[in-house]
């Protein structure tokens, strides 16, 4: 069975007129016929075209990169929907929360209880580089990532697809050796605005065109855009080392 990849939400730095900020939804059917869900980061704005494509409270986990409110804002969006939304008497099981130290703790910071920790809702693991999680078929590997906070990158295997999850990275030897076992990558180029490029941020779209490349990843899927750009001219630049890359849009379904 494949994975399927849905951008629920792509912009990069902050929501956009278009589209919400980091949001995708992986999904696998396993050989008894049960879907999986998985969430990869649920950053601001994504908690209402997420509706459009599962039911969020009952997603069977979420995997957040990184601190940042373009990662992980709506993290109290789902909590809310499930405290109050139309499931709320129903017992529906806690859903696993993976991502680095603290991240519970985003929650409490956006619904202005600093000792919420969303505890109704969610089951929070913290992941270190080097952790390996299950749940359900989807195997789940984090990485070190190369950015200001505290920050994973994800390989995530279901049957023969492992696709890469950069979160928001430079580029650095823990991410590549991800990409050199991956089948498909989704990965960001968030440095099209910029000229000159400070070290230990985002990459540009020549950085994540060559990883793709050298890795022999033909299957590339672009993100983390910033909001405010025309994505094209990065899509070029990222095409000059890996011609068959996309870019993600939001609501675009990818058979991995
Ligand atoms: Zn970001
Ligand atoms: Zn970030």
């Amino acid at each position: 069975m494949t994975m399927a990849l849905t951008i629920v939400g792509c912009a990069g730095s902050t929501a956009g007129p278009d589209s919400a900020a980091s949001c995708y939804l992986l999904s696998h059917t396993d050989d008894a016929g049960q879907t999986w869900r998985l969430v990869l980061d649920l950053g601001s704005g994504a908690i209402g075209p997420l509706q459009r494509h599962c039911d969020p409270v009952r997603v069977d986990g979420v995997l957040v990169s990184h601190g940042h409110p373009d990662h992980c804002a709506d993290l109290g969006a789902l909590d809310v929907l499930r405290r109050y939304g139309p499931s709320r008497d129903e017992h529906v099981p806690l859903i696993p929360l993976l991502g680095p130290e603290g991240i519970d703790r985003r929650i409490g910071d956006v619904s202005g209880d600093p000792t919420d920790r969303g505890a109704g809702t969610y089951d929070f693991r913290a992941l270190a580089p080097g952790d390996t999680v299950r749940i359900g078929p989807f195997e789940i590997e984090a990485a070190r990532a190369l950015h200001p906070v505290s920050a994973l990158a994800y390989l995530v295997t279901a049957g023969d697809t492992r696709v890469l999850f950069t979160g928001d990275t430079d580029r650095c030897a823990e991410v590549d050796a991800f990409a050199a076992r991956a089948t498909a990558i989704l990965g960001e180029a968030g440095w099209a605005h910029r000229e000159v490029n400070p070290p230990g941020v985002h990459m540009s779209g020549d950085q994540l065109g060559r990883m793709a490349s050298e890795a022999g990843v033909e299957r590339l899927i672009v993100t983390h855009i910033a909001s405010w750009l025309d994505p094209e001219p990065t899509l070029l630049a990222v095409r000059a080392h890996a011609p068959h890359a996309v870019l993600a849009r939001p609501g675009d379904v990818h058979e991995l």
